[in-house]
Parts: structure tokens; C-alpha cells; sequence
């Protein structure tokens, strides 16, 4: 089994999700659960949106704005009379209907029940898509796998429920799932921090002992600095568990500790590559201590 996360930035439009196709076309799409965060700057938006429902400000129309920000993606991969339309306008109407009666004044709370919605669509829109280009896949609610105490907006994971309902996955299956949720006891949504979907794959890759993990992104790689602010930055082609914790602790990789945790405990070899050169080697994490540098091309 392998595990895939493709992130906000890799399905932000339409050719975002189309190109997530192109990647799986490189690679071979068997045995494989993909993991998916919200699409470009929805989790944003959603934030917005909460903070305008408890400031009594017009929730709904930021609400809209997302709704029509996701329909145009659609409309960008499907045809008109595909069911993902009313789905994703029914996702909408829950969360407005949610708001309207909630009575909790708990902000984190109504946060992760509204604010997840991102990730709901975007694996729906993305599982629908890639059904219409033959690559078969079940989709998943990871609210269904991944339990976590009532600790809204920063889950913590029950690791021996978790393993026990991803344990009863078929392997021989591929998936769709979402990054950045879980439940708790009653059901109710919780998320896992922000940039938590990650760390949503390597609690599927644990869990399903996976062979690999790969998380897709707009870099090549691991690099020795940020290609935006330097001009010599190289691509590290091999490092370690331990050296990628060091590098998140001084701020240098956009690898959390949290996510390398349980990969480094089963020794999974982990890759950041990129969703726009998918054939390109990219970054291997492992237990080896090899620190190879290539320059980048
Ligand atoms: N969509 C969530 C966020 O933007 C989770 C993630 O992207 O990893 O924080
Ligand atoms: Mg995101």
C-alpha cells in the first residue's frame, strides 16, 4: 500500500486537479490512498466565514463566494449534469443550516464542523474526477478512521481506534480520503491543526504499515533553504528522519515533526516530490544518514 497527500496548492483549480491524474498516470496507481487537503485558499475562506457567524457578520455570502469558487472548478471537469453539482451545493446548505441552529458557543467547535467542509468537497470533487478518467477509487470519510479526543481545532489522535478501523481497509483497494479530520467519541468532526494533512497521511501510512508515503508538492523537494528568498538553494536528495525533525525545528523544512513521527517509528520511506515533474526523483526520507546533495537543474 502507498500513500499519496496532494495539498491546497496541488488542486487549487481545475488543471490542478487534472494534473493530479497526470502525476497518478506517472506513477502506478494500485494499492494507493490518496489523501487530500482543501482546495488553494479554502481553509482560509472557511476561517473567514466562522469568524463572520460569531461577529454577526454576513457569513452567508462569504459562504457563497466558496460555493461558487468550488462549482467553477467543477464546471471545469465535469459536465453540467453531473451529480457533483448538487453535492457540493448540499455541503453548503448543511453548513448554513448547522449555523442557524447552533445554539454551542464553543468557537472551536463550530470551527471544525464548518471549516473541514473544505476538505469534504475537495475529496469529493477530486474522487469524482478521477473516477471519469478511469482510475478507479473508493472514497473515504476520515471521520469514519481517524479518532481523536474533543480537543477541536487540535485533535489528538486515539492511535488504538485509529489502527483498529484503518486496520479493516482492504489493501488491494485505491482510496480517496481527506487530510486535516477526524471525529471524536459523538461523532462530531474535529480537526487536526492547520497544515494537519500531512500528518492525515502518515496516520493512514502507519496504520496500513504502508510501503511508502509521498507527498506532492509545487518544489522540487527538501531543499537547503527557501527557493523564493535564495538564489543557492540545492535539493537534498536523501536525508534522514532525524535530520528532517532538525530542519523543522530551525524553521528550515515545511516537514512537520508530527508527520515524521510515526514514519520514522515504522520506518516508512517517506518522499517529497513534485506534483509538476512527478518523474523527478525528488527527496527520500529514511533511516539512512547520507546526506547527498544535487544541485538544483
Ligand atoms: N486545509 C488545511 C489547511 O490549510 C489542512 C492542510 O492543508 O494541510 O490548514
Ligand atoms: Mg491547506
Amino acid at each position: 500500500m502507498k500513500i499519496y497527500k496532494f495539498g491546497g496548492a496541488s488542486v487549487k483549480d481545475a488543471a490542478g486537479v487534472m494534473n493530479v491524474a497526470e502525476v497518478l498516470a506517472s506513477q502506478d496507481f494500485e494499492n494507493c490512498l490518496l489523501v487530500v487537503s482543501a482546495m488553494g485558499k479554502t481553509t482560509n475562506a472557511l476561517e473567514i466565514a466562522v469568524k463572520n457567524y460569531f461577529d454577526k457578520e454576513n457569513y452567508q455570502q462569504t459562504l457563497e463566494d466558496i460555493k461558487q469558487a468550488h462549482i467553477a472548478i467543477a464546471n471545469g471537469l465535469f459536465n453540467e449534469s453531473h451529480d457533483i453539482f448538487s453535492e457540493i451545493s448540499l455541503f453548503f446548505d448543511d453548513i448554513i443550516s448547522f449555523l442557524r441552529r447552533n445554539k454551542s458557543p464553543n468557537y472551536n467547535f463550530v470551527y471544525d464542523q464548518v471549516v473541514s467542509c473544505g476538505e469534504m468537497i475537495s475529496s469529493r470533487i477530486s474522487s469524482e474526477y478521477l473516477v471519469s478518467k478511469c482510475f478507479e477509487n473508493t472514497w473515504l470519510d476520515a471521520r469514519d478512521f481517524i479518532k481523536t479526543d474533543n480537543n477541536f481545532r487540535e485533535g489528538a489522535v486515539d492511535w488504538e481506534l485509529t489502527g483498529k478501523n484503518i486496520a479493516a481497509l482492504s489493501k488491494e483497494k485505491n482510496y480517496v480520503t481527506q487530510g486535516f479530520i477526524g471525529s471524536e467519541e459523538n461523532n462530531f468532526t474535529v480537526t487536526l491543526g492547520r497544515e494537519g494533512s500531512d500528518y492525515s497521511a502518515a496516520i493512514f501510512a502507519y496504520c496500513l504499515d504502508a510501503d511508502h508515503m509521498t507527498i506532492w508538492k509545487d518544489v522540487p523537494g527538501v531543499m537547503t533553504g527557501d527557493p523564493r528568498k535564495f538564489q543557492d538553494v540545492s535539493l537534498l536528495s536523501n536525508i534522514s528522519y532525524e535530520e528532517a525533525i532538525e530542519m523543522a525545528y530551525y524553521g528550515a523544512s515545511v516537514i512537520h515533526p508530527k508527520t515524521l513521527q510515526p514514519l520514522k517509528q515504522k520506518s516508512i520511506p517517506f518522499f517529497v516530490k513534485s506534483f509538476l515533474e512527478p518523474e523527478r526523483p525528488g527527496t527520500q526520507v529514511g533511516n539512512s544518514t547520507k546526506n547527498e546533495e544535487t544541485e538544483m537543474k
